[in-house]
Protein backbone atom coordinates (compact mmCIF):
# COMPACT_ATOMS: atom_id res chain seq x y z
CA UNK A 1 0.00 0.00 0.00
CA UNK A 2 1.32 3.56 -0.99
CA UNK A 3 1.59 5.85 1.92
CA UNK A 4 -0.74 7.09 3.88
CA UNK A 5 -2.36 11.03 3.45
CA UNK A 6 -1.54 12.88 6.34
CA UNK A 7 -4.66 14.12 8.25
CA UNK A 8 -3.85 18.15 8.15
CA UNK A 9 -5.63 18.93 12.01
CA UNK A 10 -3.38 22.42 11.82
CA UNK A 11 -4.72 23.67 8.72
CA UNK A 12 -8.46 22.25 9.26
CA UNK A 13 -8.09 23.88 12.52
CA UNK A 14 -7.20 27.19 11.43
CA UNK A 15 -10.44 27.18 8.69
CA UNK A 16 -12.32 26.08 11.68
CA UNK A 17 -11.23 28.97 14.04
CA UNK A 18 -11.88 31.26 10.96
CA UNK A 19 -15.26 30.27 11.01
CA UNK A 20 -15.94 30.35 14.74
CA UNK A 21 -14.47 33.92 14.92
CA UNK A 22 -17.56 34.70 12.68
CA UNK A 23 -19.66 32.51 14.81
CA UNK A 24 -18.48 35.03 17.94
CA UNK A 25 -19.40 38.05 15.90
CA UNK A 26 -22.78 36.57 15.16
CA UNK A 27 -23.13 36.39 19.30
CA UNK A 28 -21.70 40.08 19.81
CA UNK A 29 -23.77 41.80 17.57
CA UNK A 30 -27.17 39.93 19.07
CA UNK A 31 -26.53 40.11 22.68
CA UNK A 32 -23.76 43.11 22.65
CA UNK A 33 -20.63 41.31 23.86
CA UNK A 34 -18.74 38.56 22.39
CA UNK A 35 -18.67 35.31 24.78
CA UNK A 36 -16.53 34.63 27.28
CA UNK A 37 -14.41 31.91 28.08
CA UNK A 38 -12.93 31.98 31.59
CA UNK A 39 -10.10 29.13 32.24
CA UNK A 40 -8.46 28.59 36.02
CA UNK A 41 -6.04 27.67 36.61
CA UNK A 42 -4.32 26.02 39.89
CA UNK A 43 -0.85 25.89 40.74
CA UNK A 44 2.12 25.61 38.76
CA UNK A 45 2.50 22.69 36.40
CA UNK A 46 4.71 23.94 33.44
CA UNK A 47 2.69 22.35 30.88
CA UNK A 48 -0.54 22.95 32.30
CA UNK A 49 0.90 26.97 32.36
CA UNK A 50 0.94 26.49 28.71
CA UNK A 51 -2.04 25.13 27.45
CA UNK A 52 -3.35 27.76 28.90
CA UNK A 53 -1.30 30.54 27.60
CA UNK A 54 -2.46 28.79 24.49
CA UNK A 55 -6.15 28.82 25.01
CA UNK A 56 -6.21 32.57 26.13
CA UNK A 57 -4.14 33.26 22.86
CA UNK A 58 -6.58 31.44 21.22
CA UNK A 59 -9.32 32.52 22.47
CA UNK A 60 -8.79 36.44 22.20
CA UNK A 61 -7.84 35.75 18.53
CA UNK A 62 -11.10 34.73 17.69
CA UNK A 63 -12.71 37.63 18.57
CA UNK A 64 -13.67 36.28 21.82
CA UNK A 65 -13.25 37.59 25.78
CA UNK A 66 -10.79 35.92 27.84
CA UNK A 67 -10.76 35.88 31.44
CA UNK A 68 -7.87 34.37 33.49
CA UNK A 69 -7.82 33.34 37.11
CA UNK A 70 -4.41 32.31 38.03
CA UNK A 71 -4.79 30.33 41.73
CA UNK A 72 -1.88 29.17 44.26
CA UNK A 73 -0.82 25.27 44.67
CA UNK A 74 -2.22 25.24 48.21
CA UNK A 75 -6.06 26.64 47.11
CA UNK A 76 -8.69 24.58 49.36
CA UNK A 77 -11.38 22.85 47.42
CA UNK A 78 -13.26 25.07 49.43
CA UNK A 79 -12.03 28.33 47.37
CA UNK A 80 -12.26 26.54 44.43
CA UNK A 81 -16.05 25.87 44.19
CA UNK A 82 -16.74 29.52 46.19
CA UNK A 83 -15.00 31.10 42.45
CA UNK A 84 -16.97 27.97 40.53
CA UNK A 85 -20.39 29.26 41.87
CA UNK A 86 -19.51 33.11 41.38
CA UNK A 87 -18.57 32.11 37.43
CA UNK A 88 -21.87 30.26 37.45
CA UNK A 89 -23.87 33.29 38.62
CA UNK A 90 -21.89 35.60 36.44
CA UNK A 91 -24.51 36.29 32.99
CA UNK A 92 -20.87 37.86 31.19
CA UNK A 93 -19.66 34.48 31.79
CA UNK A 94 -20.07 31.97 28.98
CA UNK A 95 -17.32 29.25 29.44
CA UNK A 96 -15.61 28.13 32.19
CA UNK A 97 -12.68 25.34 32.09
CA UNK A 98 -10.59 24.38 35.39
CA UNK A 99 -7.44 23.30 33.91
CA UNK A 100 -6.40 19.73 34.90
CA UNK A 101 -4.65 18.02 37.00
CA UNK A 102 -5.63 19.90 40.41
CA UNK A 103 -3.18 19.41 43.18
CA UNK A 104 -3.81 16.56 45.24
CA UNK A 105 -6.03 18.59 47.74
CA UNK A 106 -8.51 19.22 45.26
CA UNK A 107 -11.02 16.64 44.31
CA UNK A 108 -11.47 16.66 40.71
CA UNK A 109 -14.92 15.38 40.13
CA UNK A 110 -16.47 17.72 42.52
CA UNK A 111 -14.96 20.42 40.91
CA UNK A 112 -16.04 19.36 37.18
CA UNK A 113 -19.29 18.63 38.63
CA UNK A 114 -19.90 22.10 40.26
CA UNK A 115 -19.42 23.80 36.83
CA UNK A 116 -23.03 24.61 35.59
CA UNK A 117 -23.43 22.25 33.07
CA UNK A 118 -24.12 24.81 30.39
CA UNK A 119 -21.14 26.52 31.12
CA UNK A 120 -19.44 23.11 30.87
CA UNK A 121 -17.07 23.79 27.60
CA UNK A 122 -14.78 20.86 28.38
CA UNK A 123 -17.85 18.63 28.39
CA UNK A 124 -16.66 16.69 31.27
CA UNK A 125 -19.70 17.13 33.66
CA UNK A 126 -21.69 14.44 34.48
CA UNK A 127 -24.92 15.32 33.05
CA UNK A 128 -22.80 16.22 29.67
CA UNK A 129 -21.47 12.52 30.01
CA UNK A 130 -25.37 11.66 30.31
CA UNK A 131 -26.41 13.90 27.56
CA UNK A 132 -24.33 12.49 25.13
CA UNK A 133 -24.30 9.03 26.17
CA UNK A 134 -28.41 9.39 25.53
CA UNK A 135 -28.07 11.13 22.32
CA UNK A 136 -29.12 14.75 23.81
CA UNK A 137 -27.76 18.10 22.88
CA UNK A 138 -24.81 18.35 25.17
CA UNK A 139 -21.13 20.26 25.61
CA UNK A 140 -19.02 17.47 23.64
CA UNK A 141 -15.14 17.16 25.04
CA UNK A 142 -12.83 18.87 23.00
CA UNK A 143 -10.62 16.58 21.99
CA UNK A 144 -13.06 13.81 20.63
CA UNK A 145 -15.34 16.53 19.16
CA UNK A 146 -11.82 17.33 17.18
CA UNK A 147 -11.28 13.73 16.22
CA UNK A 148 -14.94 13.36 14.72
CA UNK A 149 -14.82 16.47 12.51
CA UNK A 150 -11.22 15.77 11.36
CA UNK A 151 -13.21 12.36 10.82
CA UNK A 152 -15.89 13.68 8.86
CA UNK A 153 -13.87 15.91 6.51
CA UNK A 154 -12.11 13.17 5.49
CA UNK A 155 -14.93 10.25 5.19
CA UNK A 156 -17.81 11.88 4.58
CA UNK A 157 -20.07 9.02 6.21
CA UNK A 158 -19.13 7.25 8.61
CA UNK A 159 -22.36 4.63 9.07
CA UNK A 160 -21.63 1.22 9.32
CA UNK A 161 -18.01 1.48 9.72
CA UNK A 162 -15.79 -0.63 12.35
CA UNK A 163 -14.09 1.84 14.56
CA UNK A 164 -11.87 0.63 17.37
CA UNK A 165 -10.95 3.00 20.05
CA UNK A 166 -8.27 2.18 22.23
CA UNK A 167 -8.22 3.72 25.77
CA UNK A 168 -11.51 4.52 27.80
CA UNK A 169 -11.02 7.57 29.95
CA UNK A 170 -13.53 9.63 30.64
CA UNK A 171 -12.08 12.33 28.86
CA UNK A 172 -11.01 10.65 25.30
CA UNK A 173 -12.27 7.06 25.33
CA UNK A 174 -15.80 6.85 26.02
CA UNK A 175 -16.72 10.45 24.66
CA UNK A 176 -14.86 9.26 21.53
CA UNK A 177 -16.89 5.99 21.31
CA UNK A 178 -19.87 7.66 22.36
CA UNK A 179 -19.48 9.85 19.52
CA UNK A 180 -18.79 7.25 16.65
CA UNK A 181 -21.74 5.42 17.70
CA UNK A 182 -23.75 8.30 17.42
CA UNK A 183 -22.49 8.36 13.45
CA UNK A 184 -23.33 4.74 13.46
CA UNK A 185 -19.82 3.17 13.34
CA UNK A 186 -19.54 -0.36 15.35
CA UNK A 187 -17.66 0.57 17.80
CA UNK A 188 -15.23 -1.29 19.86
CA UNK A 189 -13.49 0.30 23.18
CA UNK A 190 -10.09 -1.59 24.27
CA UNK A 191 -8.16 -1.12 27.03
CA UNK A 192 -5.36 -2.42 29.06
CA UNK A 193 -6.91 -5.66 29.43
CA UNK A 194 -8.01 -6.54 26.13
CA UNK A 195 -6.63 -9.51 24.69
CA UNK A 196 -4.99 -9.49 20.94
CA UNK A 197 -4.82 -6.13 20.75
CA UNK A 198 -3.64 -5.75 17.27
CA UNK A 199 -5.61 -8.68 16.08
CA UNK A 200 -8.64 -6.63 17.06
CA UNK A 201 -7.15 -3.45 16.02
CA UNK A 202 -6.39 -4.80 12.62
CA UNK A 203 -10.47 -5.05 12.25
CA UNK A 204 -11.05 -1.51 12.16
CA UNK A 205 -11.50 1.03 9.50
CA UNK A 206 -11.23 3.61 11.58
CA UNK A 207 -8.15 3.28 14.49
CA UNK A 208 -8.04 6.09 17.15
CA UNK A 209 -5.21 5.23 19.61
CA UNK A 210 -5.88 7.49 23.20
CA UNK A 211 -3.73 5.55 25.34
CA UNK A 212 -0.65 7.73 26.83
CA UNK A 213 1.96 5.07 25.55
CA UNK A 214 4.62 6.56 22.93
CA UNK A 215 4.58 4.92 19.86
CA UNK A 216 2.56 1.42 20.87
CA UNK A 217 0.50 1.23 18.01
CA UNK A 218 2.43 -0.12 14.84
CA UNK A 219 1.74 -0.72 11.51
CA UNK A 220 0.88 -4.58 12.68
CA UNK A 221 -2.38 -3.35 14.31
CA UNK A 222 -3.20 -1.42 11.56
CA UNK A 223 -6.21 -2.62 8.91
CA UNK A 224 -4.95 -1.72 5.25
CA UNK A 225 -6.45 1.24 4.05
CA UNK A 226 -7.93 2.26 7.79
CA UNK A 227 -7.96 5.51 8.56
CA UNK A 228 -5.77 6.57 11.78
CA UNK A 229 -6.11 8.96 14.54
CA UNK A 230 -3.48 9.66 17.07
CA UNK A 231 -4.93 11.30 20.07
CA UNK A 232 -1.49 10.88 22.01
CA UNK A 233 1.16 13.91 23.02
CA UNK A 234 3.77 12.10 24.64
CA UNK A 235 7.31 13.98 25.60
CA UNK A 236 10.03 11.62 25.04
CA UNK A 237 13.80 12.09 25.12
CA UNK A 238 15.80 13.25 21.90
CA UNK A 239 19.37 13.00 22.55
CA UNK A 240 19.89 13.38 18.45
CA UNK A 241 18.71 16.81 19.20
CA UNK A 242 21.10 17.37 21.83
CA UNK A 243 21.81 16.90 25.75
CA UNK A 244 18.47 17.16 27.70
CA UNK A 245 16.37 17.26 24.76
CA UNK A 246 12.68 16.23 24.00
CA UNK A 247 10.46 15.95 21.16
CA UNK A 248 6.67 14.70 20.48
CA UNK A 249 5.05 11.64 19.78
CA UNK A 250 2.02 10.08 19.56
CA UNK A 251 0.65 6.63 20.65
CA UNK A 252 1.41 5.38 17.31
CA UNK A 253 4.04 4.37 15.67
CA UNK A 254 3.83 6.62 12.34
CA UNK A 255 6.43 5.18 10.17
CA UNK A 256 5.18 1.58 10.23
CA UNK A 257 1.15 2.60 11.00
CA UNK A 258 1.65 4.94 7.24
CA UNK A 259 2.61 2.15 5.40
CA UNK A 260 -0.55 0.31 6.35
CA UNK A 261 -3.15 3.41 6.56
CA UNK A 262 -4.86 5.10 3.90
CA UNK A 263 -5.16 8.11 5.93
CA UNK A 264 -3.41 9.34 9.51
CA UNK A 265 -2.87 11.77 11.54
CA UNK A 266 0.52 13.13 12.63
CA UNK A 267 1.88 14.26 16.23
CA UNK A 268 2.47 17.05 16.19
CA UNK A 269 -0.04 18.60 13.69
CA UNK A 270 -3.10 16.42 14.17
CA UNK A 271 -5.81 16.20 16.95
CA UNK A 272 -3.75 18.48 19.31
CA UNK A 273 -4.76 21.54 17.49
CA UNK A 274 -8.00 20.80 16.85
CA UNK A 275 -8.86 20.45 21.01
CA UNK A 276 -8.28 24.03 21.05
CA UNK A 277 -10.24 25.04 18.10
CA UNK A 278 -13.21 22.71 19.76
CA UNK A 279 -13.07 24.89 22.99
CA UNK A 280 -13.13 27.72 20.92
CA UNK A 281 -16.93 26.69 19.51
CA UNK A 282 -17.72 24.86 22.90
CA UNK A 283 -18.11 28.49 24.30
CA UNK A 284 -19.56 30.18 20.83
CA UNK A 285 -21.95 27.24 21.48
CA UNK A 286 -22.73 27.84 25.14
CA UNK A 287 -23.42 31.68 24.38
CA UNK A 288 -25.27 30.72 21.34
CA UNK A 289 -28.12 28.56 23.46
CA UNK A 290 -27.85 30.67 26.57
CA UNK A 291 -29.09 34.02 24.73
CA UNK A 292 -30.72 31.65 21.97
CA UNK A 293 -28.71 32.41 18.69
CA UNK A 294 -28.65 30.38 15.94
CA UNK A 295 -24.89 29.70 14.58
CA UNK A 296 -25.41 26.72 12.72
CA UNK A 297 -24.24 23.48 13.00
CA UNK A 298 -20.70 22.09 11.96
P1 LIG B 1 -5.55 7.95 30.40
O1 LIG B 1 -4.25 7.60 31.00
O2 LIG B 1 -6.63 8.53 31.25
O3 LIG B 1 -6.16 6.64 29.69
C1 LIG B 1 -5.36 5.77 28.95
C2 LIG B 1 -6.18 4.61 28.48
O4 LIG B 1 -5.33 3.75 27.72
C3 LIG B 1 -6.77 3.77 29.61
O5 LIG B 1 -8.10 3.44 29.33
C4 LIG B 1 -5.89 2.52 29.64
O6 LIG B 1 -6.58 1.34 29.96
C5 LIG B 1 -5.45 2.42 28.18
N1 LIG B 1 -4.17 1.73 28.10
C6 LIG B 1 -3.03 1.98 28.77
N2 LIG B 1 -2.08 1.10 28.44
C7 LIG B 1 -2.63 0.26 27.52
C8 LIG B 1 -2.15 -0.85 26.80
N3 LIG B 1 -0.90 -1.31 26.94
N4 LIG B 1 -2.99 -1.46 25.95
C9 LIG B 1 -4.25 -1.03 25.78
N5 LIG B 1 -4.76 0.04 26.44
C10 LIG B 1 -3.95 0.67 27.31
O7 LIG B 1 -5.21 8.89 29.17
P2 LIG B 1 -6.10 10.00 28.40
O8 LIG B 1 -7.30 9.36 27.80
O9 LIG B 1 -6.24 11.19 29.25
O10 LIG B 1 -5.07 10.40 27.24
C11 LIG B 1 -4.64 9.46 26.27
C12 LIG B 1 -3.58 10.10 25.40
O11 LIG B 1 -4.12 11.22 24.74
C13 LIG B 1 -2.36 10.64 26.18
O12 LIG B 1 -1.22 10.47 25.35
C14 LIG B 1 -2.64 12.12 26.33
O13 LIG B 1 -1.48 12.89 26.44
C15 LIG B 1 -3.35 12.39 25.04
N6 LIG B 1 -4.27 13.52 25.07
C16 LIG B 1 -4.20 14.38 24.01
C17 LIG B 1 -5.04 15.45 23.93
C18 LIG B 1 -4.96 16.33 22.73
O14 LIG B 1 -5.37 17.47 22.79
N7 LIG B 1 -4.46 15.81 21.60
C19 LIG B 1 -6.01 15.74 24.98
C20 LIG B 1 -6.09 14.73 26.00
C21 LIG B 1 -5.22 13.66 26.03
P3 LIG B 1 -7.17 1.05 31.44
O15 LIG B 1 -8.41 1.88 31.53
O16 LIG B 1 -7.46 -0.41 31.41
O17 LIG B 1 -6.13 1.45 32.41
Amino acid sequence: MADATVIDGKAFSETLVQQIAREAQTIADAIGRPPALAVVLVGEDPASAVYVRNKIERTTKAGMRSIEHRLPPTTDQETLLALIAEMNADDEIDGILVQLPLPDQIDEDSVINAIAPEKDVDGFHVVNAGLLATGQESLVPCTPYGCLLLLRDHLGSLSGLNAVVVGRSNIVGKPMAQLLLRESCTVTIAHSRTKDLPEVCARADILVAAVGRPEMITGDYVKPGATVIDVGINRVAAPERGEGKFRLTGDVDYTSAAEKAGAITPVPGGVGPMTIACLLRNTAVAAARRFGVSIGDI
